[in-house]
């Protein structure tokens, strides 16, 4: 236990057992006279009623206006009889609390038990007996001043140990006083002049006039009670649409599948606080229907990890099976199977279907390795989130569809265009330069001639996967044309855009590509272009691309196979080889250079090859 956790302990016993202590010392030494059964069940039965409608101000705080009770029970009974009553009600109230909260003997719950019957009793008791109670003759004026002088008193020693206890616990006493004992406090104010009139009216005799007061006592309790809950509903409320408005900003803004998945991994933990991992169970880019992609993200490790699962795998299989939520509070005690990844100590786990034009296409799901933390709030913020996840899926599905050539698996000319546009204009604001490369297939016409459309169609797809498998992640590779392919290199100058370059060149030759089922193993070979940004001296994305092109013509001119680059003063008559540019020329820059500031953080995209799913970190355990 935690040093202020033993410190708090610690002082809930020692005053709660002195509270008891004083009220048993206070017996034997001045017993009072008890009160008659009758009227000590009354006062008992409306203490035990005004806590039933106690009702919270502060999450860990739980209220009820009883001081009135309290004083008014001093008043009519005395300051020991009162003390007594007070100490077996809240005991017996603070004893159901800790059954029903099923928190378990613990000490604290029993400390809290002892202490806090023990305390208020010694307190009722000793404040009355300072300011005295009224005496039966006394006038209604005098009965009410020492009323509200036994409230005062009673409501500031309370509120003084209870502040206490918790600073010893590590509360702030600014927060404990604003939050707490003064909105508690003003509470209590409001209904101490009905105390007052309970024990001017106070007749042991003529209990009717006291049943209906303290029936009034304990209906505005209950009337506290319902406003103190429909405001926390509204302020749950509150919480889970600006959740949602957030996320919903997040999701419009991620278009590509894996910035998404991101958003939906930050927006669902920020959602559920007490979720340690998620796991976002989908179809994937590649849209399969019999098997799904996890991507999981955990908390504390900040890392992502894809699984593949069988559709009806796991306790994701479940939800898509029953095509409805499925909360577990505790797997230890359950018999579903987390799946594959079940591994790690889960104890809670949450799944909510993902909907989309009626079918299941996936479950959001979320996992501790606490049991029974989430709730049917968080179940239904899960599902609500859900709604949004389908609606963002599907919309990268389309983007993708629209984006990714059907052939290549490359991006489209038209996402290429507008990728180049946004890195002249991060090169512009950033000063970091990049680079364009421009690839056409030698002799395809001839490959496709001789050997079938077929033929060429697979070497041209076999020729964008080595193109894509030589790139980095920031790099960008789309169909140009035809057989004519493009990258963007970005924060890549002209000389290491070569040596990349060269690097798929190189790949490319060596590639073998049988031409059918018994066809002829094909070799092939690529020309390159390079020109970069701002070295070409291009000032538009077209002159960039223009250059490129010119680089990649002087390729095929002078051989084919081969990488050329753009320089700035290059007419595009003379021929000049790749690795040794002519050495009466030094590539100029027709604009002014802008200054390299390499450790300007530049916002790069995850991954700019369609298709290619985020690097997994090794770690999560998330369930299939
Ligand atoms: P060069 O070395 O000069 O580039 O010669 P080439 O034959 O490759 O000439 P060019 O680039 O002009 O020819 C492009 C050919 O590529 C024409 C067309 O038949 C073929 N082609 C373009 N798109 C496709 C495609 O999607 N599939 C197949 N199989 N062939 C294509
Ligand atoms: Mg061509
Ligand atoms: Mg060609």
């Amino acid at each position: 236990m935690a040093r202020r956790a033993r410190l708090q302990l610690g002082f809930t016993l020692l005053v709660g057992g002195l509270g008891w202590g004083v009220l048993a010392a206070w017996s034997v030494v001045a017993p009072a006279t008890p009160p008659a059964p009758v009227t000590f069940l009354a006062f008992l039965a409306v203490l035990l009623a005004t806590r039933l409608m106690a009702f919270r101000i502060v999450p860990d705080s739980v209220l009820s206006l009883d001081t009135g009770v309290h004083v008014a029970a001093a008043a009519a009974l005395g300051p020991l009889p009162a003390g007594q009553l007070v100490a077996l009600a809240l005991t017996l109230d603070a004893a159901i609390r800790l059954l029903r909260e099923r928190r378990g003997v613990a000490g604290e719950g029993v400390g809290y038990v002892l202490y806090f019957g023990g305390v208020t009793g010694a307190l009722v008791a000793a404040t009355a007996a300072a300011v005295g109670p009224p005496a039966a003759t006394a006038s209604e004026l005098e009965v009410t001043v020492r009323v509200l002088a036994m409230a005062g008193a009673l409501l500031l020693v309370h509120n003084a140990v209870q502040g206490v206890r918790l600073a010893l616990g590590g509360r702030a006493l600014p927060a404990y006083l604003r939050g707490q004992a003064l909105p508690g406090m003003v509470a209590e104010l409001a209904l101490l002049p009905l105390a007052a009139v309970v024990v001017v009216l106070y007749h042991a005799d003529r209990m009717l006039g006291f049943g209906l007061l303290a029936g009034t006592y304990v209906l505005v309790n209950l009337v506290f009670n319902r406003l103190s809950r429909a405001s926390a509903a509204l302020r749950a409320r509150v919480r889970e649409l600006e959740i949602l408005d957030t996320t919903a900003r997040g999701l419009a803004a991620s278009l590509e599948l894996p910035q998404l998945v991101a958003t939906i991994a930050r927006e669902t933990l920020r959602a559920i606080p007490a979720a340690e991992a998620m796991a976002l169970v989908h179809r994937g880019a590649e849209r399969e229907t019999d098997r799904f992609v996890a991507d999981c993200h955990d908390r504390e490790r900040q890392v992502f990890t894809r699984l593949r699962i069988g559709r009806t795998e796991g306790a994701t299989g479940r939800v898509v099976a029953a095509q409805a939520p499925l909360l577990i509070d505790d797997l230890a005690h359950s018999d579903v199977d987390l799946g594959p990844a079940g591994t790690g100590g889960v104890r809670s786990w949450l799944g909510v279907p993902v909907f989309l034009h009626g079918a299941c296409e996936g479950v959001l799901a979320v996992q501790s390795r606490q049991a029974g933390v989430f709730t049917a709030q968080d179940q239904r913020l899960l599902e609500s989130l859900a709604l949004q996840v389908a609606a963002a899926l599907e919309n990268a599905h389309l983007y993708e569809m629209a984006m990714v050539d059907g052939l290549t698996g490359l991006f489209v000319r038209r996402y290429f265009d507008a990728r180049i546009e946004e890195e002249i204009e991060r090169s512009r604001r950033f000063g970091t330069p990049f680079a364009v490369v421009m690839i056409d297939i030698d002799d395809f016409k001839r490959l496709n001639d001789t050997h079938g459309h077929l033929a060429g169609d697979r070497v041209l797809r076999e020729v964008a996967s080595v193109v894509r498998t030589q790139m980095r992640g920031v790099d960008t590779a789309a169909r140009y044309g035809g057989e004519e392919l493009a990258l963007i290199l970005p924060r890549t100058e002209l000389v290491s855009a070569l040596t990349q370059a060269e690097r798929v060149r190189a790949a490319v030759a060596e590639l073998r590509v049988a031409a059918g089922e018994d066809g002829p193993v094909l070799a092939v070979t690529a020309s390159f272009g390079i020109a970069a940004y701002p070295e070409s001296g291009a000032h538009t994305a077209e002159e960039l691309v223009r250059r490129a092109d010119r680089a990649l013509y002087r390729a095929k001119r002078t051989g084919k196979d081969r990488v050329e680059l753009f320089w700035s003063d290059d007419s595009g008559r003379t021929a000049s080889g790749a690795s040794a540019p002519p050495a009466t020329t030094t590539p100029v820059p027709a604009v002014p250079p802008v200054p390299a500031v390499p450790s300007v953080p530049v916002p790069v995209p995850a991954v700019a090859v369609p298709g290619d799913g985020r690097a997994g970190a090794a770690g999560v355990t998330m369930p299939g």
